[in-house]
């Protein structure tokens, strides 16, 4: 029994993240969306994560990012790269 900090929860939350941008594209196969949807109502972490891209997502699709707060600004290029945002 591991008791793991709740910002990890183990290999399948690393497993789940990996595929989280594919599974946003909505370009994952359809067995590897069913894990990551359970992993998803399973694990809050990555439940908030995955609402986080999705946010991110979101305002870079509506071309926002400029109005976005410097510190999420950062997050953005940290985590998508300069190229998601040209
Ligand atoms: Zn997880």
């Amino acid at each position: 029994m591991t008791d793991e900090s709740t910002t990890n929860c183990g290999p399948a939350c690393e497993e789940a993240l990996e595929r989280l941008e594919s599974f946003l594209d909505g370009e994952l196969p359809e067995e590897d969306l069913g894990v990551i949807q359970q992993h998803l109502a399973d694990c809050h972490p990555c439940t908030d994560r995955a609402s986080f891209e999705e946010q991110l997502r979101s305002l870079v699709r509506h071309k926002c990012v400029d109005k976005a707060p410097p510190a999420l600004f950062d997050r953005v290029r940290a985590h998508l790269g300069d190229a998601a945002l040209g």
